[in-house]
């Protein structure tokens, strides 16, 4: 067992354990900031909990139902182990071994608080569902302009540039819809749309002029593209892609980082804090806890990068406790763990559409259709909630004739499962969570987990204004879906989901104008600790309803070159 809240580890450090950058966390954002300081020329060590994955060891990538003794199917029993994971839509035994089980990281639930990781190099970047749009000013500008929340310290001009950067390498497409919500980015072919799709965006843009349908714009390469791909569209992304077909950490930016020759990537490595020295009044280094031996070591180097995933990069800073900083590094204002956000996503519209008979599409498509936000936009002005929601939508052709009843053996039903079925909508809100001081992380005093290091409890809720927005949200599915001609119409909220099942965690670290209110400044840098970056989803000041990887990304990547700019200077 480690000692709690001390600074004051006997370990012998040596030259080994210096670098110029640290980074926590190998995932989404943790793979930009290795790719770019090690691509700068500065020696750089990855920090990463969970077990390797080299790009290309996946081992479920080309199974086939066939090959498994139970068709694929999960076993219930590892369902009902997993009450909180076995939710995520996901979790399935095609990607089982990329998800943290409930019992191994246990962790404090003061409110239902459904938490889905993925802790492997790579993080969540190898089971996402890769879409991927732009914020805009609208949502930098929401909290300044509605008074709910603190403004944001970064416009979309700060960002666009970034943006592009990120998505030349990562490669995205899409179509260049034209739409100040979601602005265009730097996009390789789209998708294609089915017919009943084509027609269903002309009917609700026809009949509804402030809302667009568009493709859904997808990490997924349609053309080769550095080196990777293309995309086969076989729809099996989450088992990882031996063709590199999608952007995840392993097969894009930790590869780039390795081939520079700078980067030292450390699995089974929990980082447990972070070494602040109160009279140089900077970081220094981090506490790790190798995961196998259990044994500490110190890391030491000029910066570190944050990009554990929110609840754990937050988690660490709660548990980085020195003289200066006694309840948390950058917590001099008790912010830190506060404005935990999500997407929701409880809300769901089906229906059945008619005709189309002597339609069908060939194969499948890694990616859906996405309306964007246009409640609280231009004339839009709603008197019962703040912000909006996006759609995810699409249509596709059920499969067969068979229903729950029908045998499950013999000929008869496998011509039923052959038999083309009739076509069916479905539109999925995904709604702004605002940011509430109450809906907080904060660290047990009392348990530690295997490795000695505090638990996490959090305690968030969807509030008032999310529920109101929600029933609009469903209200204006099932009406787009009837005038589109849907039959047997039904919307529905999932008792069962909680904050967290969106897996679009943000906020808890906050960036800001002031340490008053803020725990980092507009370039991700602690206010008062700024060689102590956090560029994850921690760092989020509102949520908006776009999905927001991109955007950790494109933040990743800003922060990271300011930081290789000052580090240059001499400032850190
Ligand atoms: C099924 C699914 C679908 C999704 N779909 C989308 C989507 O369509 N679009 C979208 O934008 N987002 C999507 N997401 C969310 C997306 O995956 C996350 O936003 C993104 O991965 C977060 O990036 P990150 O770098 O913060 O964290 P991660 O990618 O999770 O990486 C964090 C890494 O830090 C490591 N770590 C944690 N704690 C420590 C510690 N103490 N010491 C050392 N290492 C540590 C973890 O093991 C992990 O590898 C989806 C997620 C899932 C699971
Ligand atoms: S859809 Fe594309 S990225 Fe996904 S597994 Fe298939 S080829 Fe790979």
């Amino acid at each position: 067992m480690i000692q709690k809240d001390s600074t004051a580890f006997n370990i012998n450090s040596n030259k080994a354990n210096h670098f110029d950058a640290i980074v926590v966390g190998s995932g989404m954002s943790g793979g930009w900031a290795a790719k770019e300081f090690t691509e700068k020329g500065f020696n750089t060590l990855v920090l990463e909990r969970g077990r390797n994955i080299e790009h290309g060891d996946y081992p479920t990538a080309t199974m086939e139902p066939w090959t498994d003794p139970h068709g694929m199917a999960m076993d219930p029993q590892v369902i009902a182990d997993n009450p909180v994971v076995g939710k995520c839509y996901a979790f399935t035994k095609e990607h089982e071994h990329h998800f943290v089980k409930d019992k191994e990281h246990p962790y404090i639930q003061i409110k239902p608080f459904d938490w889905i990781r993925g802790y492997q190099v790579g993080g969540k970047s190898l089971m996402w569902a890769r879409q991927v749009q732009r914020w805009s000013d609208l949502d930098f500008e929401a909290n300044a302009k509605d008074g709910h929340g603190i403004d944001w310290p970064i416009r979309y001009a700060d960002l666009a540039p970034w943006y592009s950067y990120v998505e030349k390498f990562i490669g995205i497409s899409g179509n260049r819809d034209g739409l100040d919500q979601i602005p265009d980015g730097e996009f390789l072919p789209p998708f294609d749309m089915n017919c009943v799709e084509k027609d269903i965006k002309k009917t609700i843009e026809g009949a509804f002029p402030s809302r667009n349908v568009v493709i859904g714009r997808s990490a997924n390469i349609t053309q080769r593209h550095n080196e990777r791909g293309p995309c086969m569209a076989r729809n099996r992304c989450a088992r990882g892609c031996p063709f590199g077909g999608y952007y995840s950490a392993n097969s894009s930016t930790l590869p780039a980082a390795k081939k520079t020759g700078f980067m030292t990537l450390r699995p089974h490595s929990v980082v447990h804090s972070i070494i602040y020295d109160d009279a140089k009044r900077k970081a220094i280094g981090v506490r790790v806890i190798d995961a196998n031996t259990k044994e500490t070591i110190e890391y030491f180097s000029k910066v570190i990068f944050l990009n554990a995933g929110t609840v754990n990069t937050t988690a660490i800073l709660l548990n980085s406790k020195s003289n200066t900083f006694q309840e948390g590094l950058g917590n001099e204002s008790d912010v830190l763990g506060r404005y935990l956000m999500d997407h929701d996503f409880r809300g769901h519209a089906r229906g059945r559409i008619e005709g189309y008979e002597d339609s069908y599409y060939k194969g499948h498509r890694p990616t859906g259709l996405y309306m964007p936000r246009f409640r609280n936009y231009k004339n839009d002005k709603q008197q019962s909630f703040l912000r909006g929601y996006a759609y995810q939508l699409g249509a596709s052709r059920w499969t067969g004739n068979w229903k729950p009843g029908d045998p499950t053996i013999g000929s008869d039903f496998k011509d039923k499962l052959t038999e083309f079925g009739s076509w069916g909508m479905g539109m999925g809100p995904m709604g702004e969570q605002l940011p509430y001081a109450e809906n907080r992380i904060t660290l047990n005093k009392e348990q530690t987990d295997d490795w000695g290091v505090p638990l996490v409890e959090v305690d968030a809720e969807f509030k008032d204004n999310e529920n109101v927005m929600l029933e609009d949200a469903l209200n204006n599915a099932a009406e787009m879906m009837e005038a589109f001609g849907c039959k047997d119409v039904s919307t529905g909220i999932d008792p069962k989901w909680n904050v967290g099942l969106g897996i679009h965690e943000m906020g808890t670290a906050r960036m800001g104008h002031s340490p008053k209110d803020s725990v980092l400044n507009k370039f991700n840098q602690i206010h008062n600790a700024k060689n102590v970056f956090v560029s994850d989803g921690a760092c989020m000041t509102s949520s908006a309803c776009q999905n927001p990887s991109l955007t950790y990304m494109a933040i990743t990547a800003r922060a990271s070159n300011y930081a290789i700019d000052e580090l240059k200077k001499g400032n850190l």
